[in-house]
């Protein structure tokens, strides 16, 4: 019989899983709380279970989380782990360290079927979905690989940005997220867990009835004309769907607003008239916006806006009281920035290269 892996499930799903071995049902939220708590790896450790218990988990379930493959950090101290999902697919998980926070960056596919084109997962294009259990790993891992001596945690923010749409995988990513929120799980607050969507309407609903959690939408231009080039979704959504799905998904959401993502690319979105139409478009919606600097990747043409432009561009939608940020570029160095991610992972499977070839582990960049 094969083992079924513990990381995979969230509270209501370890419950039915403890009541096949005839446990009740708080033995769940032991067991929880000795894996994502402690970071528990093994049966054996967990102390307060009866032997006989530990005897039966050993048996039929394990805690497997993915295989480190490569463990960068870079100058800023953003760190990147290259994780080895099999049959030749490999995923990153990127850790933000900032002041007073820490923010881990999930994968959710492996590739990614949405074909943004300003997006290096994009470019590489669709592999699989990742299993619950692949995408709890990634935060599994870095609690423990990241844990300070103190016993503080690091990780105090998780968003659902690295490769892949989340609301693709929504079967999976439900229970990861309820893994995340629970208390005998992070115990992470709803505010704090955020999913990043490329504008999948129906699903943005479906998210807000069964894992209600702060969202940012990934808007990247004004108009349909312009964004059905940009995100090719969006000739399925167009943007008066997607508002709309914002506003009903405001009814729920833990946060009062939606943060628009606007990737910044020379003379393509970044004019004046684009910010007023975009002020005009959201004008309903309580938002907030965050412009990225476009990260190059191999075989992209784009270019980042200016800082100049970009500057200006944020001062016109701040004068009409939309709060905006610029994100601040971490781990470039490392290709582990915003649509960095998938660089590796394309070398990799192109290749397919083996772990004994890639380079060794905490590779300072
Ligand atoms: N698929 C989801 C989440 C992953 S992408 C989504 O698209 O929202 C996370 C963010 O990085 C998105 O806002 C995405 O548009 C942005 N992004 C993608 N490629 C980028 C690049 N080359 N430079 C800067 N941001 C990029
Ligand atoms: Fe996929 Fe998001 Fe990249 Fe678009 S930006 S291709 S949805 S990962």
């Amino acid at each position: 019989m094969s083992r079924v892996n513990l990381l995979g499930l969230d509270l209501s799903a370890l419950t039915e899983f403890v009541a096949t071995l005839d446990e009740k049902p708080f033995r769940a939220r032991q067991l929880a709380r000795w894996i994502h708590q402690h970071g528990a790896s093994s049966f054996d450790a967990m102390t307060d279970l009866a032997k006989s218990l530990r005897g039966k988990l050993a048996q039929r379930a394990e805690i497997v989380a993915p295989v480190v493959l490569r463990d960068t950090i870079a100058p800023d101290g953003t760190r990147k782990w290259l994780l080895d999902v099999g049959a030749g697919d490999a995923v990153e998980t990127v850790f933000i360290p900032e002041q007073g926070r820490g923010t881990l960056c999930v994968s959710t596919q492996a590739g990614c079927a949405m074909g943004c084109v300003f997006c290096a997962t994009g470019a590489q294009g669709f592999s699989r979905n990742l299993t619950t259990a692949e995408i709890i790993g990634q935060l599994w891992l870095a609690e423990h690989l990241l844990r300070q001596p103190s016993g503080d945690r690091a990780i105090s923010n998780v968003v659902l940005m690295g490769m892949g749409e989340p609301l693709q995988n929504l079967d999976a990513v439900v229970p990861a997220l309820r893994l995340m929120v629970d208390d005998h799980g992070y115990g992470l607050s709803r505010r704090r867990v955020t999913v990043s969507t490329s504008g999948l309407v129906r699903q943005m609903d479906k998210l807000a009835a069964l894992c209600p959690v702060a969202l940012a939408v990934s808007l990247h231009a004004p108009n349909d004309a312009l964004r059905d080039q940009l995100v090719p979704l969006n000739r399925k959504h167009p943007l008066r769907d997607l508002m709309a799905a914002c506003r009903r998904y405001l009814r729920v959401a833990p946060r009062d607003f939606i943060t628009f993502e606007y990737v910044m690319l020379d003379g393509i979105n970044d004019r004046d008239e684009h910010a007023r139409e975009l002020i005009a478009l959201v004008a309903d919606v309580p938002c907030k916006f965050n412009l990225i600097p476009f990260n190059p990747f191999p075989g992209s043409t784009l270019r980042r806006s200016s800082p100049q432009r970009i500057r200006a561009f944020a001062q016109i939608l701040a004068e009409a009281g939309i709060v905006t940020t610029v994100r601040r570029t971490r781990g470039e160095e490392i290709d582990a920035a915003c649509g960095q991610l998938a660089g590796a992972v394309q070398d990799r499977t192109r290749r397919r290269l083996r772990a004994d070839r890639l380079p060794p582990l905490v590779a300072a960049a």
